[in-house]
Formats: C-alpha cells, sequence, structure tokens
C-alpha cells in the first residue's frame, strides 16, 4: 500500500524538508515500486497545488519540496543490481555514494558528482559533471535504457529503438517529461583511480585561473579536475586520474603543483568508491544557498578577469570550477538534450545572499548554462540551458507526453516565467 506521510505523522519531521531549503508539503508520497509511483502521481494530481519529485533531495534550486503541495519521495526505490556484464540497473532513490560502494566489488564504476550523497535521479535526468568525466563522459551518456512514468500514468520502457524522444528526452531534461523509475547503465571497468587533493595559496586570481584551465586542457583525458576557491586567497582541488597506474598518475598530476604555490597535497590510488561517499545526513534545508553558473571553453581573458572580480567583492564565498571536456565532448550535440558539448569548464559561483548584481558582469561572457547548479530561473536561462533546436524538439515531446504541464517545477519548458 502507497504510504503517505502527513503533517503530524511520526516520520513528517524526516521527510518534509531537502538539503538546501525547509519545506511544508501537505503530503509526501513513499512509492516503494513502479506501480505506487503510477498511484501517488494519480493522488498528486488529484490533490491538486505543487508536485515534487524528489530522488535525493540535494536539488540546488529546491524544487523537491514546497508548501501545501504534494512530493512523491522516490528515496525507498533505491536499489542497485548488476543484470550483464556491466549493466547495471539502480533506482533513482540510490544515492551516487552507495552506487560508488555497490559497484566497486564488480570492478565497475559511473562517473557521478563530487557529493556522494547526491541522488541518482536527480542528476541522471540533467548531466552528471562528475571526476572522471574527461575519461569516461557525463553520467548521461552512460544510460542505455529507463523506466520513466508520464504524467497520464502510463510505465514506459525507453532506449534508443523504443521511444527514443522520451530517452532523447531524460538524458537532459528528465524532469519535464515524467518520473524516471528505473535506470539501466554501462558502467565503466574502473577498479580504482589516483586521486590528488592540493591546497594553493593564490596571489592573483586571474593569474591563477588562467593557469589552472590551461593545466586541466593540456591534461590527459583520463584526468578529471575540480578546483574551489575561497575567499579568493585560497584554493583547494580535487583532482581524479581515471586508471590504475601509479606511475602515470603521478606524470599527470605533476604539472598541477606548479600552477600556484602548495601549501598541502597528497596523492593516493583509492577505488572510486573513495572519491564519493555518502554520509546520508538527515534534511533540514541546512545548505540553503544563492548559486549562479554557466559553461566556459577556456579559461582566458576576459573571463578570469571578471571572475577575480567576483571573488574579490566579498559577494560570494566560494567559485567552484568543474572540468567537462575530455569524452563529454565526443558526443554530438544534438544526441541528449543536454547539448552542451564543446565548453571544458563548468563555473559555478556561490553565496548565502543574493549576489545577481556582482554575477551580472560574468554571465555575459558564459557559453550555455548546467541547469543543475543555476538557483534562478528566466525565459534566458532556459535558453542558456537548451538551445533553440534543444529546446524545440523538447516543447514539442513536452506538448506529446505532458500535454497538462504536470511536471513544471524544474527549469519547466511549457511556459516560460521569471521567477
Ligand atoms: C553538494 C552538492 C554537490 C553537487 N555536485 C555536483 C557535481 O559535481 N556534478 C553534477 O553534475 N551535479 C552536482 N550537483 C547537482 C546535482 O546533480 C543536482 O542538484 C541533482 O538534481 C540532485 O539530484 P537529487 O536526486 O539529489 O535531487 P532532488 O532534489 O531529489 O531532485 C532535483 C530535481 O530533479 C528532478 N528529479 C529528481 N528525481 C527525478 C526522477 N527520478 N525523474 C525525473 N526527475 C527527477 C526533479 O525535478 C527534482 O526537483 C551537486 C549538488 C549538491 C547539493
Amino acid at each position: 500500500m502507497l504510504e503517505v506521510v502527513r503533517p503530524g505523522d511520526r516520520l513528517y519531521r524526516a521527510v518534509r524538508d531537502v538539503y538546501t531549503a525547509t519545506g511544508r508539503p501537505a503530503a509526501v508520497a513513499r512509492p516503494a515500486s513502479t506501480p505506487e509511483v503510477v498511484e501517488a502521481l494519480r493522488f498528486a494530481r488529484d490533490a491538486g497545488g505543487p508536485l515534487s519529485v524528489r530522488s535525493g533531495g540535494h536539488g540546488i534550486s529546491s524544487v523537491a519540496t514546497n508548501v501545501e503541495g504534494t512530493v512523491i519521495d522516490l528515496g525507498l526505490l533505491n536499489s542497485v543490481e548488476r543484470i550483464g556484464d556491466d549493466l547495471v540497473r539502480i533506482g533513482p532513490g540510490a544515492r551516487w555514494g552507495d552506487v560508488a560502494a555497490a559497484l566497486h566489488p564488480w570492478g565497475l564504476a559511473i562517473s557521478s558528482g563530487d557529493s556522494g550523497d547526491v541522488g541518482v535521479g536527480g542528476l541522471a535526468t540533467t548531466g552528471g559533471v562528475g571526476l572522471m568525466g574527461r575519461a569516461h563522459g557525463l553520467t548521461i551518456d552512460h544510460l542505455v535504457a529507463a523506466e520513466v512514468v508520464t504524467a497520464d500514468g502510463t510505465v514506459r520502457r525507453v532506449d534508443a529503438e523504443q521511444d527514443p524522444d522520451l530517452f532523447w528526452a531524460i538524458r537532459g531534461a528528465g524532469a519535464n517529461v515524467g518520473i524516471v523509475t528505473s535506470f539501466d547503465f554501462r558502467a565503466d571497468r574502473v577498479p580504482v583511480v589516483g586521486r590528488a587533493t592540493l591546497q594553493y595559496r593564490v596571489d592573483d586570481v586571474a593569474r591563477f585561473l588562467r593557469a589552472w584551465g590551461e593545466t586541466v586542457e593540456a591534461a590527459p583525458r583520463e584526468i578529471s579536475a575540480f578546483l574551489y576557491l575561497m575567499g579568493g586567497e585560497f584554493a583547494l582541488a580535487t583532482i581524479v586520474y581515471a586508471g590504475d597506474d601509479p606511475q602515470g598518475a603521478g606524470r599527470a598530476f605533476g604539472p598541477f603543483t606548479a600552477v600556484a604555490p602548495v601549501l598541502g597535497q597528497q596523492a593516493q590510488l583509492v577505488p572510486y568508491a573513495g572519491v564519493v561517499t555518502a554520509t546520508h545526513a538527515p534534511h533540514r534545508g541546512q545548505q540553503g544557498a544563492t548559486t549562479h553558473t554557466g559553461l566556459a571553453v577556456h579559461l582566458d581573458e576576459p573571463i578570469t578577469a571578471r571572475l577575480a572580480d567576483l571573488a574579490g567583492s566579498g559577494a560570494v564565498e566560494m567559485l567552484q570550477i568543474r572540468s567537462t571536456g575530455g569524452a563529454i565532448n565526443d558526443v554530438a550535440r544534438d544526441a541528449t538534450a543536454y547539448a552542451h558539448r564543446h565548453q571544458n569548464f563548468s563555473v559555478t559561483a556561490v553565496s548565502s545572499m543574493p549576489f545577481d548584481e556582482a554575477w551580472e558582469r560574468v554571465w555575459p561572457m558564459m557559453d550555455g548554462l548546467y541547469l543543475s547548479f543555476e538557483t534562478s530561473f528566466s525565459t534566458e536561462l532556459l535558453e542558456a540551458a537548451f538551445p533553440p533546436a534543444t529546446l524545440s524538439r523538447l516543447r514539442d515531446i513536452k506538448r506529446r507526453v505532458d500535454p497538462d504541464d504536470v511536471f513544471n517545477q524544474n527549469f519547466p519548458v511549457a511556459t516560460p516565467v521569471s521567477r
């Protein structure tokens, strides 16, 4: 029987909030099977009001909870099964850290993001910029089939042959077209990876970012590198070498020690599961923040100067720079609803206070947007996330599979509105 948690129920406090926001939904449905997802969707549509779909509850835009509406919480659909040599079937409610731990004994791994607590459902329906991305592509590039419940309650199995339009749409804009209840991924054979962590002293942000960008782009594809710049004076880097050759890893890490004065460093071979671990900390809206984001082809002038101004302005607490490129850019831009296949970096600014004005000087330098790192929404941002041909195909699919715009919470394509 479908479990529905309401205000006053013992479990309500545990399921009302997400990582980035508190919520006050009228009901949280917790389906334990696909038929129960269908039932939960019917329940939500009958109830009216806002509908949120939640997998791991780590969405930065906080739309996986609401006020006075219904949440469909897929946390119980968290199984990880091996269904073939390198094929795995994963439920949307699994966390990426748990996925990495389950895949490791099979010698397999799937590149996800940098947080093991992020849910499979949210990340695998938008992109998945991960620490093996340059070597193995986005998370969505590993998807070979999925099960989707569409707005009318139909359960559809989608892949490249069967319902190819819907299969295309869930790889980048999944939240617009249905609820993905199961993902089949082709995993990579990755017994262990090299992981280096470096702490830098930063004297000149613009010069540092230029050097970082050049070093990342010159690195072999085995390298993916994420940088976290705090307050303009100090930076942390996590660099992953997707391979088990210690000499190769050492050679590939070497140039990163010349980017700026290194205050501390560590490198070791670890299972990928050691790079992304899940803490399962309860959600209480503890990480509420404003984030703005964009993609960049290179970290060169004038982007680096504008980012240096932003870092020095005090308006943001952190800049995060994730490598994309490599295998991510081997995929044709029209192959998935995530169409950004020529940029080398994802740039995200984070602050506990709004900083729209400060970001306005950086934004025109950006080339496209990965929606998972953005807390605002506008027609301009929608069009940056989905270039014209992508948006037009998406709207066409949306008209067919969700004519009533039931799934309208996360970068909705049907009716552009500002918020
Ligand atoms: C600390 C942190 C670090 C992160 N690092 C990275 C990173 O390195 N790389 C990266 O790519 N992303 C990263 N992200 C962004 C993350 O991928 C997205 O926020 C993602 O949406 C979270 O997935 P979730 O299932 O936990 O989210 P939820 O909050 O549960 O869902 C987010 C939204 O996704 C949609 N959704 C969820 N499940 C489904 C489903 N089954 N079917 C259809 N739509 C669904 C819904 O619209 C929902 O509102 C990070 C986020 C955080 C908080």
